[in-house]
């Protein structure tokens, strides 16, 4: 039965059992070394094929949540076979570590299987013991964090276990139970996966926000330099990191000044939004330095953690601030392809991927502690100097937090899930009406929507500038791929 998931059979030649591969290894292992393996039953996985686990490695260190693949059957060569006749399609789910299979829907579970963790991993036992991982699941772990992932599935038996890097948590999807994690840097990870040093360090970063750890440092994919990409032919110009996690910091992000006692007018002067007292609780007082002349825009400090979190605006004046807004941590991708849009058949298009991992809502989000699902989104733009712009924008957008939200579907009705906050083009054709082009009007209505949004007019317009003296000159591209805050 070629074509059909039975095709990829356990007596494989790549068949092994957990634990056998256990090699002590302290060094990087090169992408095309790293083995991902799928889920045959009981306690045996299978490798996959050495080209397959280039394709899930590139995917993984791109935070790129879903890959399509077509593999053949053991002895079908992909080149001489045609797919209909040899491969089945499968889709990889780097969120949840699952393949599927296009055809049948049927479902396995996937690992990857290399003992190059570049840290130890333990969790607490009911004892309030450390637990070591095992080594191809430090190995996991230490990959997703180096990629930028929020965390990552780990299958052993029949369970499932989402790590989370920021809460440093582990949690049983079937169950429900949660259990602290630790990560030690600098360990020598043993062939069991122990620390050889039990440092303090390893206790001291549980318990702790993961900012406060001295040991859990961002992993460098945080940064918004662009990363090489494996997987497809298309061109990448930049890939775009958004973390919810880390703390605003307000003072900076606004210029406000914190004010004295007899600068605010004393004891029985209001903060206007909370209706508190100034200065309640010993709190700071601070006055924000909006374009308001009567510099009445004073508040409590409480009040604009709450409210500038959630807006980026003043709460009394509306005047925006460059502060974070309520987006999810997630993963932008912008790629050339060569099919155009409609309307700008001279060009080529530039899409871009959206990914946003499994996560739990924030202070800023509207359930804090509610679970979200992932989330994949394609858009598309034309590779001129419309587009350009757009792409430009939608970046500086995703960066400050205001391309996304967490909120109620207007098309599935649903509550709770990643939606869109900017409204974007997810067709090259059908016009307006099924956001798709052309759309003669679309940057203009886009750049509105950033305004309101936040994004200084003048900040806007300077990109637009950019992307069409870009164009004009044919370097395009390389702004794109440039930062788009970088000095004028
Ligand atoms: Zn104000």
């Amino acid at each position: 039965m070629w074509g059909s998931d039975s095709a990829l059979n356990c007596a494989a030649t790549h068949v092994s059992r957990r634990g056998h591969h256990g090699g002590s290894s302290h060094v990087l292992v090169s992408a095309s070394t790293v083995r991902w393996q799928w889920h045959c039953h009981g306690h045996e996985w299978a490798d996959f094929a050495p080209g397959h686990a280039v394709s899930i490695e590139g995917a993984f260190n791109a935070h790129v949540a879903t890959l399509h693949l077509n593999i053949s059957p053991p002895g079908w060569s992909a080149s001489n076979t045609p797919l209909t006749q040899g491969a089945a399609q499968y889709t990889i789910d780097l969120n949840q570590m699952l393949q599927m299979n296009t055809t049948s829907g049927f479902q396995r579970r996937i690992r990857r299987a290399s003992a190059d963790a570049t840290e130890a991993w333990s969790w607490k036992d009911d004892r309030g013991a450390w637990q070591p991982y095992e080594v191809h699941a430090c190995g996991q772990l230490s990959a997703a964090l180096r990629a930028g992932w929020s965390g990552t599935v780990l299958h052993a038996g029949k369970s499932a276990y989402h790590v989370d890097f920021h809460r440093l948590e582990q949690l049983n999807t079937q169950t429900g139970k949660r259990r602290p994690v630790a990560r030690q840097v600098g360990a020598h990870v043993s062939a069991a996966g122990l620390p050889q040093t039990h440092s303090n360090a390893l206790h001291a970063c549980v318990g702790h926000g993961a900012h406060s750890s001295p040991v859990l440092g961002l992993p460098v994919a945080f940064g918004a330099a662009p990363v090489g990409l494996s997987v497809g032919s298309a061109a990448s110009l930049f890939v775009e990191r958004f973390c919810a996690e880390e703390p605003i910091d307000l003072a900076r992000a606004t210029g406000w000044r914190v004010l004295l006692p007899s600068e605010w007018g004393g004891d029985e002067r209001v903060d206007a939004i909370s209706l508190e007292a100034l200065g309640e609780g010993g709190q700071l007082v601070v006055r924000l330095p909006c374009s308001d002349p009567s510099g009445s825009c004073i508040f409590n400090v409480s009040t604009l953690e709450q409210s500038l979190g959630r807006s980026g605006k003043c709460p009394a004046c509306g005047h925006a601030y460059p502060v974070r807004g309520p987006q999810p941590s997630g993963c932008m991708r912008a790629s050339v392809h060569p099919r155009p849009c409609a309307g700008h058949e001279a060009s080529s298009s530039i899409e871009l991927t959206y990914a946003f991992a499994t996560g739990v809502q924030r202070s800023q989000h509207p359930s804090e502690g509610r679970p979200y699902a992932a989330v994949e989104r394609r858009c598309v733009y034309p590779n001129d100097a419309v587009g350009g712009a757009a792409v430009m924008l939608l970046r500086l957008a995703f960066r400050r937090g205001l391309a996304f939200r967490i909120g109620d579907s207007a098309t599935t009705g649903k509550s709770g899930v990643v939606v869109w906050a900017i409204h974007q083009k997810s067709r090259r054709d059908g016009g307006t009406t099924r956001h798709g082009w052309p759309d003669g009007t679309y940057l203009t209505r886009l750049k509105h929507e950033l305004v309101l949004a936040g994004i200084a007019v003048e900040t806007v317009e300077a990109i637009t500038e950019r992307a069409h003296r870009a164009a004009t000159s044919g370097n395009l591209e390389r702004e794109i791929a440039s930062d788009v805050e970088m000095a004028q």
